[in-house]
């Protein structure tokens, strides 16, 4: 099936019991037994809810993955992941990472012994070159938030087969219409649903898929363990929200790209970030493993001052100021007060974060209304 089918049938089975095309919300904790042991493979909601079973399903199918494992947010799907490791072991990932996830690395798991190392991913031989006996994983994030940097997928799974490690990516911003890094030779793709998956900004929630039988079992026993399961509810909800990823994300491109074309001519505007110039760094990487470049783009004011970027995110109206990502509205933010204020200023800097980037999420709304507003808010 190509994507499209897949977003709105894969997975998806009409309900056994009435035919209901779709899917119930199986809003019960518990499920009645028999006899003793004697059930329908559902015994208790934490481990099994029908409403999160066929969402898994659906989500393993898109990520072309065989096993897919629903939690209450991207951050506790990070969490779970995390988990599978030991004091002593190490991580290498990107320094422009998702700032919840550099959190969580270094305020909670780094307590518990487990080291991380930050580095430019773009390049290759930096990631090798941080491999010792003790790293187990590779976290890989692309495109990059908020500077929409791409890694080479690809080109870690080589890395990390050659040293036995696992990679993991954060497939958020790509989502599996734009890019499957399962089928790169990532061993794990991890989501927060909350952004383009579930796309309608109604929802907190977060996904984990894998292809491998052992590393299904590990996962799905600490989510059962650990217990940041979704409601069914919510699970509801993203599912509805899948079968139009396609359509919304084919419209986020689109609304994408001339946006970063309108900012790249705009006297105001120093530079803009967005993986579909042929002049971005990592262009051709973009290239080979996306579809297309997506609906984030960030840009940085001429003269880098604060002050010019706030007023401007004042003074957008389609636009909206507000945290998140991928949903079908536009929104602006500030991550060096907003999204990535978590992390210090001295290694945004280092990362590239000017204290005037400001980042877009690109919605689904009619172009000309998106580019009046920039146009008036840049004036
Ligand atoms: C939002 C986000 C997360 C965290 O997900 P939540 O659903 O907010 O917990 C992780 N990674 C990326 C890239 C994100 O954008």
């Amino acid at each position: 099936m190509k994507f499209g089918t897949k977003a709105i049938h894969a997975g998806i089975e009409p309900d056994p019991t009435t035919g209901a095309i779709m899917t119930p919300i199986y809003q019960t904790s518990t499920y009645v037994q028999r006899s003793p042991g004697d059930h329908k493979g559902y015994e208790y909601s934490r481990t099994h809810n029908p409403t999160r079973t066929q969402l898994q399903n659906a989500l393993a199918a898109l990520e072309n993955g065989k096993h897919g494992l629903c939690f209450s947010s991207g951050m506790a799907a990070v969490d779970a992941i995390i988990k599978m490791l030991k004091p002593g072991d190490e991580v290498i990932s990107t320094n422009d990472l998702y700032g919840g996830s550099y959190r969580i690395f270094t305020k909670i798991f780094q307590n518990y012994g487990i080291k991380f190392h930050f580095t430019d991913m773009g390049d290759l031989t930096k990631v090798e070159s941080l491999v010792n006996e003790n790293t187990r994983m590779i976290w890989v994030e692309t495109p990059t938030n908020p500077l929409l940097n791409i890694i080479d997928i690809k080109g870690c799974a080589e890395i990390a087969k050659k040293h036995k490690l696992l990679v993991v990516a954060d497939n958020t911003f790509a989502t599996p219409y734009l890019q499957t890094p399962l089928d790169l030779g990532a061993d794990i793709v991890m989501h927060s649903l909350t952004k383009y998956m579930g796309g309608h900004s109604d929802v907190v929630m977060g996904a984990i898929v894998v292809k491998d039988d052992d590393l299904h079992q590990q996962l799905a026993f600490i989510q059962n363990s650990c217990g940041a399961t979704p409601g069914p509810q919510d699970c509801f909800l993203v599912l509805r929200g899948l079968k139009t990823l396609h359509l919304r994300m084919e419209r986020h491109c689109q609304n994408g790209r001339q946006v970063a074309e309108f900012l790249k001519g705009h006297v105001k505007v120093e530079k803009v970030f967005w993986p579909g110039f042929e002049e971005h760094k990592n262009h051709k990487v973009a290239q080979e493993q996306m579809r297309d470049f997506g609906g984030m783009v960030s840009f940085v004011l001429k003269g880098d001052k604060v002050e010019d970027a706030i007023s401007v995110l004042e003074k957008l109206k389609i636009f909206t100021l507000a945290e998140s990502l991928g949903g079908v509205e536009s929104l602006c933010g500030h991550p060096a007060s907003m999204t990535h204020a978590s992390i210090p200023a001295e290694e945004r800097m280092k990362a590239g974060l000017s204290e005037s980037l400001i980042r877009l999420s690109v919605g689904v709304e009619d172009i000309e209304d998106l580019l009046s507003d920039l146009e008036r808010a840049l004036r």
